[in-house]
Formats: structure tokens, sequence, C-alpha cells
């Protein structure tokens, strides 16, 4: 039987009208009651353009309040959501809103020239404000099994799947990561990753079951947010590895401190180099490191403020309603063995929209193969290495990239690293060394440097400078186009 719950939005506009649901850096400041009117008239104004229960819209915007009354009116509505990133190309949007049979596309005014050839029926956000009005049935009540919305994976690996989340998917994760970092009154969260990714948009909903402000900043800026934990009072704020970096560089150039009300740095989406780790410890930032992805409806494994000093470097422990386990090619993981993370709980995905060999190739016995190589240590600590598909393994021993770029970025005069495998007659592979540089430095000088930290085979054979590295639009490296530049032999 489908669990059903009231709808957290209108639920939390009844129980605290009063309180805080969203601000902005600007000085709007909206509270669960506005909010709710504001979501109840976007909904009548989706309704006058023929948007019902069971329609497909889209989504393209930078994070901002209007984006946010948009996604609760569609679950008003009973809309499924389709969220679009940003910084794709006409052509990647195209793919998914084929991919995912969107009806319509609302996009911020921003975007409207570059998406307007994408082949579906298109509206500015701004032009929706000048609808009229109209009567539509709201849902009063969530059905944790429907799907709410459809985010494609960052595609690092190449091919973007379209994950449906249900609302029991957010529901279940929200109620995880509270378990985990417990809930208080003076909570204000403010997530500068993209709404369209499932890390900011987790936190939308966040804030509707919480009943906790969320501080809406359109996107990434380090002073913003620093201001924001200094003087706006937010508490929680969640990051990448590069905002995190970019952070700690603004704190030292200011030489400030946030103050012991900011409770958790939330930090996520890819490998965190423990000199980070490090550093943050020593400017006393309580990062709580986490492991998740777009499929797990954000994170499923985080570190507990308790461990975080004697796990350094660990991702955690398996939230409380969700299990980790790690698998070999026959059978279960010793510890400190590495294998495939393989998780479950009820906040992980059913599947990838209309993509069956996706979603039975991603799932064994009701686990989620993440596909990404880990191992867990005598205590079940989560230690994440790599995506498999990224190991590079030479003269049979297995080499993580991401450890290999911690160290490389470790050292003063380079800004970013990457190390990919190249094929080598002797050796298998061998890792391959792509590095950004701040200063001047030598290869001479980085292979020293490497010896003292990294065992002999982990040490790059080949060394190429470039001005930047290849990214995706959630900051993470896409090294298969760096394997394309060597397959090419333009590397
Ligand atoms: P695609 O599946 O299309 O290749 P993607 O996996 O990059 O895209 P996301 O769901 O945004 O898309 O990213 C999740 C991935 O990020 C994880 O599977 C893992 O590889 C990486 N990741 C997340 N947290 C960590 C962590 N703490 N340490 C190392 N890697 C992490
Ligand atoms: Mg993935």
């Amino acid at each position: 039987m489908t669990e059903i719950i009231p709808h957290w939005l209108q639920k939390q506009a009844d129980l605290s009208p009063g309180r805080l649901a969203l601000e902005t850096p600007e000085g709007t400041k909206i509270t669960f009651g506005d909010l709710h009117k504001a979501v109840d008239i976007q909904a009548r104004k989706l309704a006058s353009l023929g948007v019902l229960q069971g329609s497909r819209v889209a989504v393209l915007s930078h994070n901002s309040v209007e984006m946010v009354v948009l996604v609760h009116a569609l679950s008003y509505i009973g809309a499924t959501l389709i969220l679009l990133n940003t910084r794709l190309t006409a052509s990647e949007w195209s793919f998914q809103l084929q991919d995912s049979e969107a009806d319509l596309l609302l996009t911020a005014a921003r975007f409207e020239k570059q998406a307007k050839d994408t082949g579906v029926a298109l509206l500015t956000i701004e032009m929706l404000h000048e609808q009229p009005e109209k009567e539509y049935t709201c849902c009063t009540e969530l059905r944790l099994d429907d799907v709410f919305n459809i985010i494609y994976t960052s595609g690092t690996t190449g091919n973007p799947k379209g994950v449906e989340h249900t609302f029991g998917n957010h529901w279940w994760s929200a109620i995880g990561s509270a378990l985990n970092l417990g809930l208080s009154h003076e909570d204000k969260w403010l997530s500068p990753l993209p709404m369209f990714h499932v890390g900011g948009l987790s936190t939308i909903f966040k804030s509707a079951i919480y009943g906790m402000p969320l501080y809406v900043t359109e996107s990434f800026d380090e002073k913003i947010v620093q201001t924001a934990i200094i003087d706006r009072g937010v508490t929680i704020v969640s990051v990448v590895t590069v905002m995190l970096q970019r952070l700690l560089r603004l704190q030292e150039e200011d030489g400030v401190t946030y103050p012991e009300k900011f409770r958790c740095m939330l930090l996520g989406g890819g490998p965190a180099p423990l000199h980070l780790l490090e550093e943050s410890k020593a400017r006393a930032i309580p990062v709580f490191q986490s492991y998740g992805m777009t499929e797990t409806s954000s994170q499923i494994v985080t570190l507990s403020p308790e461990d975080s000093i004697r796990k350094l470097g660990s991702a955690g422990k398996a939230l409380v309603p969700a299990q980790l386990r790690i698998m070999t090619g026959t059978g279960f993981a010793k510890p400190e063995e590495p294998g495939e993370i393989q998780v479950k709980g009820p906040m992980i995905t059913k599947g990838y929209y209309r993509n069956p060999n996706a979603t039975e190739g991603a799932f064994r016995e009701g686990w989620l193969a993440t596909g990404d190589v880990g191992y867990t240590d005598k205590d079940g600590y989560l230690y994440v290495l790599d995506r498999r598909k990224d190991l590079i393994i030479s003269g049979g021993e297995n080499i993580y990239p991401a450890e290999v770029e911690g160290i490389l970025t470790s050292q003063p005069s380079i800004k970013d690293a990457a190390v990919i495998g190249k094929t080598d007659t002797k050796w298998g592979s061998v890792p391959v060394a792509f590095l950004v540089k701040s200063a001047d430095v030598s290869v001479e000088e980085l292979q020293t440097y490497c010896q003292e930290r990294l065992a002999r085979y982990k040490i790059p054979k080949y060394w190429h400078w470039v001005d930047e590295l290849p990214r995706n639009a959630s900051n993470k490296l896409m090294r298969y186009k760096l394997q394309q530049l060597l397959d090419e032999g333009s590397a």
C-alpha cells in the first residue's frame, strides 16, 4: 500500500505560517504562509496554461526564489518536473526533453534565446507571471510512491540517464539527513549547489519538511557564502570540493573565522583531497564528508561529527534508513578490501526513465550497484576510492586517480590535476597527469614531491600542462575527454 502524507509545504504553512521559509542575500524574506500563497497562485497560472495532473514540465533556471515557487507549484498540480542543467548545450537539452517526454519548457529569461529551438513549447518564467489564474485541483496529499521529478545524471561517464525521484525518495532523504545532523530552530541552510542537481533540489524539500529557512543564492560566490555565514545566521552550507577550496582561500585572505553557530559544511559530490580536510580542521570548519549520487537523492553516507577527526578522509556510515555493502567479484569484501560500493534504502531511485536496461543493470537484489570503488575499515567506515571505470591497473597494482590527484593538488604550485591511464606494453597501463599550474614548477620537482608521498607505480609517467581541465557543470572531471585526447594522440 502506498504511504500518503499531507503535502509538506501546506503542512508547514499550517503549522508555522509566520516562520521564515526563504531568504536571499538581497534581503528578500518569505514566510511559509506567504510561500504557500505564492505557490498556489503560481499553480493557478500554470493551470491556465493547460498544465494538469500528469503533465510533464521541464524547468531551465538558475537558483532563485521563483524556481523554488515553481518546484512546489508543480507538486501542487501533480505534474512531473524535469530539471535541466543550465550549463548544457541546446542539443543536450533537446535530448533530455525528448527522452523525458516533456510537454512544456519553462525557462528563466536569460536562457530563452539558447533554448528556443529545442523542439518543445517554451515559456519564460517571467511570462508565466503575466498569465491569468485558473482553478485547479490542488494535491493536498503526497503519495510517497509517485514520481515527482527527473534529473539527468551529470554524464561524467558519458551518457546521462534520467533518474526518477519519488516524493518518498525526497522524504526519506530529508529524514535521513535530519537524523544524522539533528534539527535546530536556529538552522538556516544555504545551498550554492544548483537546484537542477539533486543536492540543491533536496534543500527545497528539507526546508518545507523541517520548517527551516532556505538561504537562496543564484550560484556559488564565496563572498556571498562567507557573509551569509558570518552576518546572516546561516548554520549549514552544502558544498562540493572546489567551493570549499575557494571558501578557505577567502577566509585566509580576509583573516576571518566562522561563528560557533555555523555547525555544518556538508561536503559531497566528489572526492575530497586529504589536505583540504586537514586545512578545514585546522580552521575549525565543521566539515561533514558525505557520499551520494543523483540516484540516492543526495547524501546516503555521511561522517558524523564525533568521527570527523578520528576518521579523516572517510565518507562515514550509511544514514539511519540506509545500508551499505562492499562487493568483490566473488562476494562480500573483507574490511580494508576494495570492491564495488552498493547501497540500499528508501531514498534510492526506483530507476531510470524509459531505460529498463540501465535500471536492471544498476540493481543487484534490491541493492544499487554504484559503479564506485571503495572499502570499509574494520569499524565499518566507508572510504571512497574512485569510479570503477577510472581505475588504472598497472602491473597488477590498482591506482585510484583521485588519490594521485589529491597529492598533486596539495603541491602549492598546482591548481588542478587529473590522472588517467595510458596503455603501456610493459605495465598494461601507466598513469598520465594533466596539470594546471598557478606558479612555476618543473616536472622534476613534481616527481620528487610525488616520490616522497606515493608508491612508485602510482607516480605519473607522462606529464601534460594544460590551461584548464574538462569539468562538467557540477565541476566534475570528465576524464573520458582526456582519454580522447590521448587516443587521438594530441596529448
Ligand atoms: P554519470 O552517472 O552520468 O556518470 P555522475 O555519476 O557524475 O554522472 P552524480 O550522480 O552527480 O553523477 O555523481 C555521483 C558520483 O560522484 C558518485 O557515483 C561518485 O563517483 C562521486 N562521488 C560522490 N561523493 C563522493 C565522495 N565522497 N568521494 C568520492 N566520489 C564521490
Ligand atoms: Mg553516476
